[in-house]
């Protein structure tokens, strides 16, 4: 035991410990670990931290790009008080400094620590020693992992070793898993609208018709094609055609409900799936929108315009139960309200178009 306490003070590693570190070590090098989204990257961290340093509890803090402040993302073995603290600043607390300066930092005892500025909670939570080391990318520091004991037992150097390898993997696999998530991103929204394109709304709509013949409920769709918008382009530019786009988008938004899935389907048509709505119901949100629409004033190259939409709705099962076959019902009948004068909606299978 003795032998132990100097080796260690002298920067060796006494037998004993070396088997037990080089177990921990074969633990977090030795498995390839598929996550299922940044969320559990983080709590893989928080669960790995407390294992190799021995603590008690663990937190995960980001660099949050939009607030410019570091947050916690994940705790383990924390009450909720303790980890709904506000975001802190670059350089300021503990943890603040350790990302700061890329530099780990260990305490014995917390409440001593002249710039930890949550003494209080510490000593609520019971929390002694800490110890926080930095997540660095060949870059920049995008956040730190600190680990907690609730008694005044300082982390060994070793441990310090450990925890520093370990957030070199854990900062790779935040990386990876935010990039993955980002090509995601990318692979189903239209970077202009921001709303789902072609293929991600046909997958929705596939699953979601599939559910609605599933359980026995109505599910319909909305087909919206602006009208005359190439004379648009023509008037005022591309440019203004692009943001007139985007507003579109929004505004089609804000007039569905939550559950609604909005998607473009082409250069200016979209498409709404409007879940669990028969079509009186999908039929009154054609008109709210084409409502919406006509009252709007988008932007032109000589202050506000107006324009219109022509719509078609068709619906599961009244209409068919398959994909194409509603697709084509509500398609037909967007083109029916073309022929009507368009800045209309009509319902497949039926002539009548709403003014
Ligand atoms: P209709 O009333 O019959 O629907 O006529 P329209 O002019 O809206 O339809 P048409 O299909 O003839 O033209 C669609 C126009 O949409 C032509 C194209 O330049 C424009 N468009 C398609 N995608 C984009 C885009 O991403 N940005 C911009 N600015 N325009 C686009
Ligand atoms: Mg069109
Ligand atoms: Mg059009």
């Amino acid at each position: 035991m003795e032998d132990e306490k100097h080796g260690e003070a002298h920067g060796m590693i006494s037998d004993e410990i070396g088997q037990d570190v080089l177990k921990r070590i074969f633990f977090i090098t030795e498995r390839v670990i598929v996550f299922d989204g940044l969320d559990d990257v983080f709590e893989h961290i928080v669960k790995t931290s407390v294992m190799l340093t021995k603590a008690e509890a663990a937190t995960i803090r980001v660099f949050d790009i939009n607030t410019g402040k570091l947050a916690i993302v994940k705790g383990y073995g924390l009450s909720t008080g303790f980890l709904s603290q506000p975001p802190i600043k670059l350089g300021e607390g503990i943890t603040g400094r350790v990302v700061l300066e890329g530099k780990p930092f260990s305490t014995e005892d917390v409440t001593t620590v002249p710039h930890c500025v949550h003494k209080e909670l510490a000593k609520l939570e019971g929390i002694r020693a800490v110890m926080s080391v930095p997540l660095k990318t060949r870059e920049n520091t995008i956040g730190c992992i600190t680990v907690y004991r609730k008694q005044a037992e300082p982390f060994a150097d070793h441990e310090m070793l450990l925890l520093n390898i370990f957030a070199s993997q854990a900062t790779e696999a935040v990386e990876k898993t935010r990039l993955l998530e980002e090509l995601k991103k990318q692979a189903m929204f239209d970077p202009l609208t921001g709303v789902y394109n072609k293929n991600a709304i046909l997958r929705e709509l596939d699953a979601k018709i599939e559910s609605a013949r599933r359980h026995g409920y109505n599910t319909s769709i909305v087909f919206i094609d602006i009208d005359d918008f190439k004379k648009f382009n023509d008037t005022h530019g591309h440019l203004l055609g692009d943001k007139f786009l985007a507003d579109f988008a929004t505004l089609v938004k804000k007039c569905c409900r939550k559950g609604d899935l909005v998607g473009r389907f082409g250069g200016e048509e979209f498409l709404v799936i409007a879940p669990h709505t028969d079509k009186e119901g999908a039929l009154k949100l054609a008109e709210k929108l084409r409502d919406a629409v006509s009252k709007h004033e988008f932007i032109g190259r000589d202050g506000y315009v107006h324009a219109t939409l022509s719509a078609g709705v068709s619906s599961v099962p009244e209409d068919g139960l398959g994909m194409t076959d509603v697709l084509k019902k509500a398609d037909d009948a967007m083109y029916q309200s073309k022929r009507s004068g368009k800045n209309c909606v009509t319902a497949a299978m039926s002539s009548n178009s709403l003014h």
